[in-house]
């Protein structure tokens, strides 16, 4: 697969001179090359050495629900437990607490053998549980909280497997240790009528050191309490700890099984008693570790595989003010952006290596999948939940997150306004944001505002029909009406007439606007999804009259995939059309723009814009977080760069002089894409950037949004300046 720099090599299939729209002044910038943009993909990102200043991230990784799902299938203690070299052949039973098995299994990862096991052993671990307080009845002191203790069998088995040091079967005892009842107690005592067991119980010794039946034999008064036990409290099903503590010595028999008209068929197991001496302390915290935390640590503590990088991560900040069940979903995406890859093959080609370099430096706006929660307490809200979130991977590695809100499962068509309303939905229509609304409110009455309102819309929606106005006009009235027609219109091709955009409704179409390209290279032609239509829509609210008027006259197609033409540049048409030289597919590139037809600038659009779809999001909620929720979805990125290069060619001499002015000299790497070839993709992704991120982009790259913020805002020659400046970032 190519890379995208390779992309920079010089353009030979660029359908030269056919751009003779006097309004593209300089229109000849984009005669000599076509402007080809690869999909935001994370695999055709050019290796680059460390960002000097932050970066946008266009890129992406994707982190789906099964990625997270992997990370979530062993718990934080099972992953050190497998790191320390042991595998976990299984825990039994499940129906203990999680902070329970927690115990038992940090317990068993601070005791583990140094050395490879060669004999099965089975020890018995006794670990003091920090006592969960109970709630004090009203008005009365807490009752003292009793030192709860958990017992569990610890099976250590060697391996045939190489690099392991042997496999660890856990049981969790569920009786609780009691020591003796007062009536076995009473066996001390001496004197007393020695108590006689019943006949007939099946009995199965384990564990016990040398020869079972002449330790048992030998131990009678041990076996007599166990009996006495089994007989009187012993449950019809049990499975039990008993200590014995005889003289100077303690023992523990660990004893399962069932009990039928008071004979019992049961295991028993020997421990020689345990040391409390060598109780290993639980460490602190150990309940609070979630399965993401593992990697977490471990890009803590380790340097990252890249030799050119060979960093850690650093702290991260904010993951406190997320809901506990989507803490360990964001980190695993934390994780899968900062660790480096590089020995990762390109998933189109196994043969091929395609390493992955971590993110550094940047900030990710994310849409990461929530795990459902476990079936029992699995409910509509809280089940195939994607939330949105900012990650800011900061130059000395630590990382900011920032909580921007939750996708619409529902696929719900009305755009929420409401910052307070967490739910974000991307198919939206409101006339409250397009860019003009809010200066178009003119007039002191309702009717003055509706008037001007009106007058505007004449020019922003010239294709836009409403009901005339009567005394109850008003303007929620005027956006409710215009809003239903986005909603229902902004699907469809002709929908763009209102911009003087011409949409291909088909393929044909397409093809009729492309046809100065060789006909090898059209191949699969298609319509835009109305999904895509309604994405331009968004795109183009967030654009100015004045910017919009560069638009004028251009057409956009949609073709399935790029084919570049390799033939000579100054091929006959005819050997075009009978297509004797070769093409080449390229799959990662995501738009272009060329002269079409009339000469009027040609945006394709291809399958790869789609490719961060549901990984990425493009905005956010303002400075501070106290901003108005703003999102859209990423693909809005890649229409609004393609746009970007248009307004490039539509700018004044005078204009173009300013913008290089601006950039000259400096290293303005504010996406992967920009510091590839700055010379011809700096202003259309700065451009896309002031209206998708108009925050980053303002917070990061000041004069670049001072200077878009101009650009915006100028008035066509013979209008009156306005005087009325933008609102600050945020709040728009
Ligand atoms: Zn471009």
């Amino acid at each position: 697969m190519k890379r995208a720099v390779s992309l920079q090599s010089p353009e030979s299939a660029a359908p030269a001179g056919r751009l003779y729209d006097s309004r593209f002044k300089t229109g000849i910038d984009l005669i000599s090359q076509v402007l080809r943009d690869p999909a935001r993909q994370a695999i055709s990102k050019p290796l680059l050495f460390r960002q000097p200043a932050e970066q946008y991230d266009t890129a992406g990784v994707p982190v789906t629900e099964a990625k997270i799902r992997e990370s979530a299938s062993a718990s934080y203690w099972e992953k050190k437990i497998k790191d320390a070299g042991f595998s976990i052949n299984g825990i039994e039973p499940r129906v203990f607490p999680e902070r329970e098995i927690n115990a038992a299994l940090a317990t068993i990862f601070y005791s583990l053998p140094t050395s490879r096991i060669t004999q099965e052993t089975t020890t018995l671990l006794t670990i003091p549980l920090e006592p969960q307080v109970g709630k004090a009845p009203h008005g009365k002191k807490a009752p003292k909280a009793e030192k709860e203790v958990l017992n569990c069998e610890v099976v250590f088995q060697p391996t045939v497997t190489p690099n392991q040091k042997g496999v660890i079967t856990l049981r969790l005892v569920m009786g609780v240790a009691t020591g003796l009842s007062q009536s076995s107690s009473t066996f001390t005592e001496p004197g007393r009528k020695e108590y006689i067991p019943r006949q007939g119980h099946h009995v199965t010794l384990h564990g016990f050191p040398g020869d079972a039946s002449k330790y048992w034999d030998e131990h009678h008064e041990e076996q007599v309490r166990i009996f006495h036990w089994v007989e009187n409290e012993a449950p019809a099903k049990f499975d039990q700890l008993l200590t014995i503590k005889l003289h100077d010595r303690t023992t523990a028999y660990h004893l399962t099984g069932t009990k039928s008209n008071g004979i019992a068929t049961m295991d028993v197991s020997y421990f020689a008693a345990p040391d409390p001496e060598h109780v290993p302390k639980l460490p602190k915290g150990y309940d609070s570790h979630d399965f993401s935390d593992k990697e977490i640590e471990d890009l803590q503590s380790t340097p990252d595989p890249d030799p050119s990088l060979a960093d850690k991560l650093g702290k991260i900040s904010g993951i406190d003010k997320l809901a506990p069940e989507e803490r360990a979903s964001i980190k695993v995406v934390i994780w899968q952006y900062f660790k480096s890859n590089p020995d990762a093959v390109d998933p189109k080609d196994p043969s091929k290596k395609k390493p992955k370099k971590g993110t550094r430096n940047k900030e990710v706006d994310a849409i990461v999948p929530i795990l459902n929660p476990p079936s029992g307490m699995a409910t509509k809200a809280n089940t195939n939940r994607s939330v949105l979130v900012t990650l800011r991977f900061k130059p000395n590695n630590d990382v900011d997150v920032e909580w921007i809100g939750e996708l619409n499962k529902e696929g719900n068509l009305e755009r929420t306004d409401n910052q307070l309303n967490k739910t974000v939905s991307f198919t939206r229509g409101s006339l409250a944001r397009v860019n003009g609304f809010a200066d178009h409110l003119q007039g002191a009455t309702e009717s003055e505002k509706v008037n001007s309102l009106l007058a505007w819309l004449k020019t922003r929606y010239p294709n836009v029909t409403l009901s005339p106005v009567t005394s109850t006009t008003t303007v929620k009235s005027v956006c409710d009406e215009v809003n239903k027609q986005i909603i229902e219109h902004s699907g469809e091709p002709v929908w763009f007439g209102n911009y003087g955009i011409a949409v291909s409704e088909n393929g044909a179409e397409a093809e009729k606007q492309l046809r100065t390209i060789p006909n090898a290279c059209l191949q699969n032609l298609k319509s835009f999804e109305a999904s895509e239509l309604q994405i331009v829509e968004l795109v183009l609210e967030k654009m100015s009259d004045e910017t919009l008027s560069r638009l004028k006259g251009i057409h956009l197609t949609r073709q399935q995939v790029h084919f570049q033409w390799k033939g000579a540049i100054d091929a006959k048409d005819s050997e075009k059309k009978a297509c004797k030289r070769p093409f080449e597919e390229q799959p990662n590139l995501a738009g272009i723009t060329r002269s079409g037809k009339t000469g009027n600038l040609t945006i394709t659009i291809f399958d790869a814009a789609n490719v961060n779809l549901e990984t990425l999001f493009v905005g956010g909620r303002g400075a501070g977080g106290t901003g108005k929720l703003d999102v859209e979805p990423a693909p809005a990125q890649i229409f609004a760069h393609e746009l970007g290069h248009v307004v490039f060619a539509s700018l004044e001499k005078e204009e173009k002089d300013k913008f290089a002015a601006l950039v000259k000299g400096k290293k303005m790497p504010i996406t992967w894409y920009a510091e590839s070839d700055p010379q011809k993709e700096l202003f259309p992704e700065a451009f896309a950037l002031y209206y998708s991120d108009p925050q980053w982009l303002h917070a990061k790259w000041g004069a670049l949004y001072d200077f878009f913020d101009k650009l915006d805002k100028k008035m066509p020659p013979g209008k009156p300046a306005k005087t009325k400046p933008r609102p600050a970032p945020g709040k728009r």
